[in-house]
């Protein structure tokens, strides 16, 4: 019996690394192969971040409060829980901070730090997901869902995998250095 696989984004990093197409687009990161099985995975995967964030959404919906902690005017549940959401501000604040930064030309970092820190949020959970995977690999069989049991092809097979997976956490690792560089010179140039 092999080591049973329940996580299903880390399934199908398997599933599609075994082939030895592992492969993705990130920003700072190149992987080693390239593919449409990938896209999928990163189809799917959006969606299951699109989903959570509905599940985020609707338990902070309930958190908005009444008024603006920043202005105290009364907050339009549906106009201002967008900006709530992510700026714990209302609607009307955010647009004047961000007219603020553009007039005096600060609106280019606080896009940039935004970028930064999305892709930055995007590589650590990679870089879990592929070490759940290297983990995996440590087994000769695993199995689907299903039930079924499958054996790795060869252990070449698995070889080649390992090391795939094992240099795309290497590159992970440098475009996460790069990136934190990249944020403490954004910090620098806002102060
Ligand atoms: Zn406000």
């Amino acid at each position: 019996m092999g080591h049973k696989i329940t996580n299903k984004n880390m399934k199908r990093v398997l599933e599609v690394a075994r082939d030895g197409k592992v492969s993705t687009t990130t920003v700072g990161w190149t992987p080693n192969v390239k593919d449409e099985e990938y896209t999928k995975y990163k189809e799917e995967e959006k969606q299951r971040k699109l989903d959570q964030e509905e599940k985020h959404e609707m338990f902070k919906q309930h958190r908005m409060p009444w008024f603006c902690p920043e202005c105290n005017s009364v907050m339009n549940k549906r106009l201002d829980n967008k900006f709530w959401r992510i700026h714990n501000k209302c609607m009307g604040c955010v647009i004047k901070e961000e007219t603020h930064m553009r007039a005096t030309g600060q609106y280019d970092l606080y896009e940039k730090e935004k970028m930064v820190l999305n892709a930055i949020s995007n590589l650590k959970d990679y870089k879990i997901q592929f070490e759940l995977a290297l983990e995996q690999t440590n087994t000769e069989t695993f199995v689907h869902e299903s039930g079924e049991v499958e054996k790795w092809k060869t252990i070449g097979t698995l070889d080649h995998l390992k090391e795939n997976i094992k240099k795309d956490i290497i590159k992970i690792d440098e475009s996460l250095e790069q990136l934190q560089s990249d944020l403490e010179d954004i910090i620098k140039q806002k102060t």
